[in-house]
């Protein structure tokens, strides 16, 4: 059966057969000719993982035990009613996640707004996509990870990544990034670890953690200074650049060099690259996790408008999404601000619309809600009863343990998986859901392109899709939900027709006969106007400022964190295959040489990494591709999240995972 990867944003094509074996598709373009990662061929195994559950848990005093589904949904349902009927709507809250289906992240918006009438909704995506999309929307207009085709990479002369690493996270991505090599292409790749991505690019910027905003400040400095800009494309196609070239003045590349780290030759050598169109910038976690995310991102924007990138084939700005449904999860309305089609929920008009599909007053619809580390943090005082689908935040949250201890105080946590994960086994009820080849639904790439991924096996008797869930707690609640996912598409449609995300014209028919339909007018955006009011992308002058934690006298080395080739996001999956729990068994700490040799600690012996926020003991594993001042460990493990500093960015309330002082010391 043709479907798609159960993991990254890059949604891989492969045939799945009916016993679970996977064979690469070669007709998805994202595959770079029938690619498939060590995940993606292994992920046969997640659909044989011997925890998988298959019965509802339901709490007792003697701990989760199996129950019925009609007594654990009868259960569920009590209790909401219980906790609404004494602290209003807003007593529920839903938590929802980036990989989940088009079509269930729409119903679970639908779900908390016209079933439960709560504003408390929001999703894992905002710790994952959040700042790249506020800063694409405010520039833009609109947010389409790349507004482009990923075959365009090829066509691209100079590429320029900052902070990703898809050699190891979507390794055929890779593939796009050699085939404008192979045509004479040049990378430049920022990030302050040397990683297997930094190991193939012609000039790797080895920024101090938390500095990427002034390294694009610098670098428009030099655009500028050395006569770079594309003066005919500003003066046509945006509007702010005299404010954001002043915004820029003072950040001449010495000044850079001595807050980046990075020399100013090397500014100067990048921007002279980039200045050889057709030319790329992307951006990915490593600059978007940040207090500062959105500004980070504006700023590379800000460069590829003065340079004259976006709009142009072979061309353009674009983030480079994480999630396996980062895109589409974050245009149908689980987040806390938004509406199906990527509306305003704030925008009368929108609500307008949106009510209607639904059948209830736009009055009836909550207003906006916290974001989602607000949310959980104030879980037990504000909300005090969540559901969550397709998220394991104990793992995966910053600041895990006060966030761990936030779940515990709920008097009821839904955990709807397919596995025991450790955010369910906090859960006062469990629901076994089905997992990506056992149910149909679609997935929205990192392109744009919506792709259709299909049942190929059976699930386990016992599971439930998350839309069946949604559907029969619904019906308790007085509420009717479809539970088909082409009948939830066709109303995802209706109510998207019209927004920035407009699916209308969208059916499964048209994603099989065409391998995917991008949404937003075709594969190219922005050729001739921006879906901005005036038509003009808009340049926003920015500053830089520090990371929210500063390295100090006891906290004086910065933790980074990201991803291994082997996992994929909290583990919850990758760490139940056997092959990648083999090539990849437990978290380490990554620390250069010479930290070593002053704690004196040799590769494997264990290392505490302690930051305001707690303590985590993992194995030293010691590379020179790290800077000195840096330690970098995996989050795939329940692990590096209680070291993480949830400080928000002010627009994104995105927190900042990618920075935060620790100190370092030899221990268990
Ligand atoms: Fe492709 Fe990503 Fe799956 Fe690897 S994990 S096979 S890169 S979709």
């Amino acid at each position: 059966m043709k479907t798609h990867c159960p993991y990254c944003a890059l949604q891989c094509g492969m045939h799945v057969s009916a016993s679970g074996a996977i064979t690469p598709r070669d007709d998805v373009p994202a595959n770079a000719g029938g690619q498939l990662c060590l995940k993606g061929w292994t992920a046969g195994e997640l659909l044989r993982t011997p925890d998988r559950l298959t019965r509802p848990l339901v709490r007792t005093p003697d701990g989760l035990r199996p129950a019925s589904w009609e007594t654990a949904l009868d259960h569920v349902a009590g209790e909401i009613r219980r906790i609404q009927a004494a602290h209003g709507p807003d007593g529920m809250a839903v938590f929802g996640g980036g990989g989940l289906t088009n079509e269930k992240a729409y119903q679970l918006g639908k779900f908390a707004r016209v079933v439960l009438r709560t504003s408390q909704i929001d999703y894992n995506g905002r710790f994952c996509m959040s700042s790249a999309a506020a800063a694409c929307n405010r520039a833009f207009g609109v947010d389409r990870g790349l507004p482009f085709p990923i075959t365009d990479i090829a066509q691209a002369r100079t590429i320029m990544l900052a902070g990703g690493n898809p050699a190891e996270t979507m390794p055929p991505f890779v593939r796009h990034l050699e085939n404008a090599r192979m045509r004479g292409g040049t990378l430049i790749v920022i990030d302050p670890r040397e990683t297997p991505t930094a190991q193939l690019a012609d000039l790797h910027l080895q920024v101090t953690p938390g500095t990427d905003l002034a390294l694009a400040l610098g670098m428009l400095h030099v655009a500028v200074a050395d006569g770079h800009v594309d003066s005919g494309y500003v003066a046509a196609r945006t509007t702010g650049f005299d404010d954001v070239v002043t915004s820029a003045n003072s950040y001449w590349p010495e000044r850079v060099e001595r807050i980046t780290g990075v020399p100013a030759y090397q500014i100067r050598a990048a921007v002279g690259l980039l200045a050889r169109r057709p030319a790329m910038i992307l951006t990915a976690r490593g600059a978007e996790q940040h207090a500062k995310g959105t500004d980070t991102v504006t700023a590379f924007i800000n460069l590829a408008l003065a340079l004259g990138l976006p709009g142009r084939p072979g061309s353009g700005f674009g983030c480079v999404t994480g999630q396996g449904n980062g895109q589409g999860g974050r245009e149908h309305g689980q987040k806390a601000d938004q509406l199906p089609g990527y509306r305003k929920i704030d925008d009368p008009a929108a609500r307008e619309h949106v009510a209607r599909v639904w059948g209830v007053r736009p009055d009836d619809l909550p207003g906006p809600g916290p974001s989602a580390y607000e949310l959980l943090d104030s879980l037990g005082t504000g909300p005090r009863g969540l559901l969550i689908f397709g998220s394991n935040p104990v793992v995966s949250a910053p600041h895990a343990a006060r966030i761990t201890d936030r779940l515990r105080r709920l008097e009821l946590l839904v955990v709807s998986d397919f596995v025991l994960s450790e955010t369910a086994e906090l859960a006062t009820v469990v629901l076994p859901t089905t997992q990506w080849a056992e149910e149909t639904g679609t997935m929205t790439n990192l392109e744009g392109r919506v792709l259709l991924r299909r049942r190929a096996v059976d699930p386990p008797p016992g599971a439930r899709t998350d839309l069946r869930i949604l559907a029969d707690l619904s019906v308790r609640l007085g509420v009717t939900l479809p539970s088909q996912p082409r009948e939830v598409f066709a109303e995802l449609g209706r109510a998207s027709a019209g927004g920035l995300a407009d699916y209308s014209g969208i059916t499964y028919e048209r994603i099989d006969a065409e391998t995917g339909v991008f949404w937003g007018g075709g594969p190219r955006m922005f050729l001739d106007r921006f879906p901005t009011p005036d038509g003009r992308a808009r340049l926003i002058p920015v500053r830089h400022r520090g990371p929210a934690e500063e390295a100090d006298d006891d906290y004086p080395l910065y933790l980074i964190t990201g991803r291994l080739l082997a996992h994929y996001q909290s583990g919850a999956q990758t760490r139940r295959a056997p092959t990648l729990a083999a090539a990849a068994p437990e978290p380490f700490v990554e620390i250069h040489p010479s930290l070593a040799e002053r704690l004196a600690v040799t590769p494997g012996a264990p290392l505490r990494v302690t930051s305001r926020r707690g303590s985590a003991v993992a194995p030293a594993r010691i590379s020179p591709a790290i800077r000195a001042d840096t330690v970098f460990m995996p989050f795939h493990w329940a692990c590096v999240n209680l070291l993480t500093n949830p400080a928000l960015d002010p627009v994104s309330r995105m927190p900042e995972f990618k920075v935060c002082a620790v100190r370092v010391e030899p221990g268990t």
